[in-house]
């Protein structure tokens, strides 16, 4: 830290992103990105005239990538704003709307939620997940404060209904609700519906997950016009020009290739359902996940054994060291000959009490 930093950050503990390894053979399922690439309507989309064009600036108000996204929806391209990653879209959100007032979040979700929090000096009200690692939303109704809720939550898996989300909508009438659907695609009711009926609903959605485009930097929010003309406010204050050309193509291109779409969720989400099953039959706890990841707990092994094992073997899955979930993996759902080889190497370590 230099000298020089403002007062204010010197104690900011920054997000932790999951590891990029430089070892390419590793079996990464680390961080919930698609096994499957991107949509080929969407690789070829990046064009020449695309490239030749990047003399100019992009389109700040990526025309054609939100009326993508209208048109998927069903709503108007005035109930869409679309981002650098969903944390981008994030970030806008905590800043518009957090300055007057706390949010509440679950102590055991997203980790950006309390850097969002601290970057911009809001106070949190963090609420712990049950015994069973559930939201009670009885404790979300307390009005006079923002709600963010990852819906389905990570890193547990675990999706609310949509008679929840519009109770905490309707306890709120003046505050903000914030749907973080990263992972609706995967299982879970999307809270989309509910955007005209709660002026207080913002739903927050990534290309990076289910539509194979992490490394492309898009996420989008929807919501009521108002809300939106809101966060539109933020952007142009900060980044107009935030996605760029390149990335508008390929998402847009992504969001209007349907069938492609379907077969990579459909695929992942039987392979996550073999998988379980097959974790359970080894002996593990295995939370119901209706996302791209399951969050799985070993008999005998402890949680931290068991990733270094598994990191021998060059499978690399995310461990939190933190209080309630240490005894806990999240493991990307990856394709099905790498998750075979995920049972295979858990099952030779579980049958050797983990020396392998
Ligand atoms: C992955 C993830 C995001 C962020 O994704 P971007 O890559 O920034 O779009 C947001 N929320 C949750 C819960 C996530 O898991």
């Amino acid at each position: 830290m230099s000298q020089y930093l403002s007062s204010c950050f010197s104690e900011l503990t920054a997000y932790v992103a999951g590891e990029q390894p430089k070892d390419k053979n590793l079996i990464k399922l680390n961080t919930n990105e698609s096994p499957y690439p991107p949509s080929p309507l969407a690789i070829k989309a990046v064009n020449g005239e695309i490239l030749a064009n990047l003399r100019l600036y992009n389109d700040n108000s990526a025309t054609a990538l939100t009326q993508a996204i209208a048109n998927n929806y069903n709503v108007l391209p005035e109930n869409v704003i679309t981002s650098n990653g969903s944390d981008e879209v994030l970030a806008f959100a905590f800043l518009a709307y957090g300055k007057d007032k706390p949010i509440a979040f679950a102590n055991i979700t997203y980790g950006f939620y309390s850097v969002f929090a601290q970057l911009y000096s809001i106070t949190s009200r963090i609420i712990p997940l049950t015994d069973s690692f559930e939201i009670n939303i009885n404790d979300y109704l307390q009005s006079g404060e923002n709600v963010i809720i990852a819906n389905p939550n990570a890193p547990t898996g675990i999706a609310l209904p949509l008679a929840s989300i519009r109770k905490i909508c309707e306890a709120h009438p003046n505050d903000v609700v914030m749907i973080d659907e990263a992972y609706i695609d995967f299982g879970g009711e999307s809270a989309v519906s509910l955007i005209n009926e709660f002026k207080n609903l913002i739903v927050i959605k990534t290309f990076s997950k289910s539509r194979s485009l992490a490394g492309a930097r898009v996420g989008y929010a929807l919501a009521c016009k108002e809300l939106i003309d809101d966060l539109q406010r933020i952007r142009n204050s900060f980044n107009p020009y935030n996605v760029n050309a390149i990335s508008q193509a390929m998402a847009t291109a992504a969001m209007e290739d349907k069938a492609y779409f379907n077969d990579c969720t459909r695929r992942i989400i039987s392979c996550r359902s073999s998988f379980t099953q097959q974790l359970i039959n080894l002996g593990f706890t295995v939370l119901p996940s209706q996302t791209n990841f399951v969050f799985a707990k070993a008999e005998k092994l402890s949680g931290k054994e068991l990733y270094h094992s598994l990191r021998k073997q060059k499978i690399l899955v995310r461990w939190f060291d933190k209080p309630q979930i240490n005894e806990y993996l999240r493991i990307s759902i990856g394709n099905p000959e790498e998750i075979s080889y995920v049972i295979k190497v858990l099952h030779d370590i579980t049958q050797n009490g983990g020396h392998t």
